[in-house]
């Protein structure tokens, strides 16, 4: 069979349904039930997906989830979560439910601010040339304000500036930093505009040439805190409390270790931002680079015990979150998010994620400590695995169950279960 091309010239001006043809044809399915699929786009309308995206051919439906029980800063939240793991909404309930008579979580924020970069390069005398540019302070303000009057009139804008000698290569550049507060935006877009905007006008200055002009992702002037007491008594006792501390030292002295545990903080944190329509990419890069900014991959959390004898968890990560731009404002989901949690602005939805991230990490310790994930993440996922042998209706909660009793959540063992159900033994 001969290989289908894909230079595909104009494949983005042809219609949604064009492009699934196309797209099928390439692929050799003539399934109709297959284009009928894509066609249908769910509750995210084919036009907007489609003015979101380049080449959209449909929508990735994935589960969205409530988490209960939170109490954060003295309000109960409902907080909407998007993820396809198993699991993973229902550790936040439990570990908010776990301190929900003690108050629940308290959280903070540092600032709205996000940083821009400019690379400037060829030039002989870099220390001489950050002074220059740090001289411009008041210019380079008036530079960055006029590119977004419309941010400054929410009360944001170019706050500061910072310029360092970076030596690579043999050679040395200057990075010029806008620190600019984005209020209630992500903020990359605008401050990318800041950069692109100032950028001749440094090479103009300095004799230098500039490269890069974008922002950072390691969001370090936007932390997001929260942090929570979890009683002894309520979780368990002092073993359960020593295992979660004991856990947390070895994530923050072995990288490999860490790596899995700010993935499970990021299990809770990368689900609100899906289901708000924020960028996970840009808070995942945000939240690794922090992880390492000692030099040393480490945790995102920190667990100590209390002079009363309790568990103390706290968690500081850059949070680049808005409710303006992207899809945060577009998309009909991710509007509906924002208004179940009632988030009055970008600072308090970047809290509720932090206390999020905080929760999930508590659960994963303490299954971790105790009986071992396996036990609670397994029952969710016999259901998956039912599923994946083949079970419909009924079926699938008698196959998983049957998994769970017999501790082995395989789907070739669920094959021969649904076999059995369905001959009657
Ligand atoms: P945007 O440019 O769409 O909207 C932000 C603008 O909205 C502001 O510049 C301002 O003019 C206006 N605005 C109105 N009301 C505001 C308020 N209350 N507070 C702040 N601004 C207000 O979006 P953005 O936030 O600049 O950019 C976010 C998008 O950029 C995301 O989709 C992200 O995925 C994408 N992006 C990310 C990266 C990265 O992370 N590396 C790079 C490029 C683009």
């Amino acid at each position: 069979m001969t290989q289908a091309s894909s230079r595909i010239s104009g494949f983005h001006k042809l219609a949604i349904s064009e492009r699934i043809e196309k797209t099928l044809e390439f692929a050799g399915i003539s399934e109709p039930s297959v284009a009928e699929h894509f066609q249908n786009t769910g509750n995210l309308p084919a036009d907007l997906a489609d003015r979101l995206i380049e080449n959209a051919v449909g929508t990735m439906n994935i589960p969205l989830g409530i988490a209960t029980n939170l109490r954060i800063d003295g309000r109960d939240y409902l907080i909407p979560m998007a993820t396809e793991e198993s699991s993973v909404v229902a550790a936040v309930c439990n570990a908010a439910r776990q301190c929900y008579d003690a108050g629940g979580f308290t959280t903070s924020m540092s600032s709205t601010c996000m940083i821009a970069q400019i690379q400037l390069v060829d030039i002989p005398d870099p220390e001489n040339c950050r002074i220059a540019i740090l001289e411009r302070l008041d210019e380079i303000r008036d530079i960055c304000n006029a590119c977004d009057p419309v941010l400054v009139e929410h009360g944001g804008g170019f706050r500061d500036l910072e310029v360092r000698v970076l030596r690579a290569g043999g050679r040395a550049m200057v990075i010029t930093h806008l620190i600019v507060d984005t209020r209630d935006a992500m903020g990359a877009n605008a401050v990318n505009t800041m950069a692109e905007t100032l950028a001749p006008h440094i090479a103009k200055w300095t004799g230098g040439r500039v490269y890069l002009r974008i922002l950072s992702n390691l969001a370090d002037r936007r932390l997001a805190r929260a942090r929570c007491v979890w009683r002894s008594e309520d979780i368990g006792g002092t073993e359960v409390r020593d295992g979660i501390i004991a856990a947390y030292e070895f994530a923050a002295t072995d990288p490999y270790r860490a790596a899995t545990h700010n993935k499970g903080i990021m299990n809770g944190v990368t689900a609100v931002v899906m289901a708000t329509g924020n960028d996970t990419r840009a808070v995942e890069a945000g939240a690794h680079a922090y992880a390492a900014r000692n030099g040393h991959y480490g945790s995102l959390t920190h667990w100590e015990v209390t002079a009363s004898g309790d568990l103390a968890g706290s968690i500081e990560m850059p949070m680049a979150v808005g409710l303006i731009g992207g899809a945060t404002k577009l998309h009909p989901t991710a509007r509906a998010c924002l208004e179940i949690m009632g988030v009055e602005n970008a600072a308090h939805l970047a809290r509720l994620i932090a206390a999020v991230g905080l929760a999930q990490n508590f659960s994963a310790l303490k299954a971790l400590a105790t009986v071992g994930v396996q036990k609670g993440h397994m029952s969710l996922h016999s259901q998956n695995i039912a599923l994946m042998a083949g079970a419909v209706g009924d079926e699938i909660g008698i196959v998983a169950e049957r998994l769970v009793e017999l501790g082995t959540v395989r789907v070739d063992i669920a094959e021969q279960e649904l076999k059995k159900l369905r001959s009657g033994q």
